[in-house]
């Protein structure tokens, strides 16, 4: 997509600390470094978000992340672990519309990194989980 930046990235016209690339994904730096080695792994074709993929597009972009994660995990022996996101949606924090699976190592549970979300188990009743299951699985398809 013309406008795009990271389609942009991809095509090498603007610059990028890229650590890996094939036919499918490009990885790079995440220029925010949310902690040292933050990376980004985005399929090369232009899709918005997770809602797009077709089966094939994300069991090939799927099956490249566990290599780009390992190499980022033993770049720095200081990683003890690592989150890896995907946000969808202004709603969800997307900011840039090409989709993309954010590495983010951990060094600590108290480095720059944090994410949060309320247990609030006790305000659902089982039939309230039953009547949200079943409409979920009313729209999965095949
Ligand atoms: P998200 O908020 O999930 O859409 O994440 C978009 C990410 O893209 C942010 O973490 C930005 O720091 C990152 N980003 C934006 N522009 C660039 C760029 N030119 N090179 C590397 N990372 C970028
Ligand atoms: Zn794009």
């Amino acid at each position: 997509m013309k406008d795009c930046i990271f389609c942009k990235i991809v095509r090498n016209e603007i610059p990028s600390y890229t650590i890996y690339e094939d036919d499918v994904v490009k990885a790079f730096l995440d220029i925010s470094q949310g902690t040292p080695g933050h990376t980004l792994v985005i399929p090369k074709k232009h899709i918005a978000n997770i809602f797009e993929y077709d089966p094939e597009l994300a069991a090939a972009v799927f099956s490249r992340i566990p290599k780009i994660a390992r190499a980022v995990k033993d770049s720095n022996p200081d990683i003890k672990g690592m989150n890896i996101l995907n946000n969808n949606g202004q709603v969800a924090y997307q900011s840039v519309f090409h989709s993309h699976f954010h590495l983010v190592p951990r060094y600590t549970n108290h480095d720059d990194f944090s994410m949060t979300f309320k247990d609030n188990s006790n305000k659902y009743t089982p039939d309230d989980l039953k009547k949200i299951q079943d409409s979920i699985v009313a729209h999965i398809g095949d």
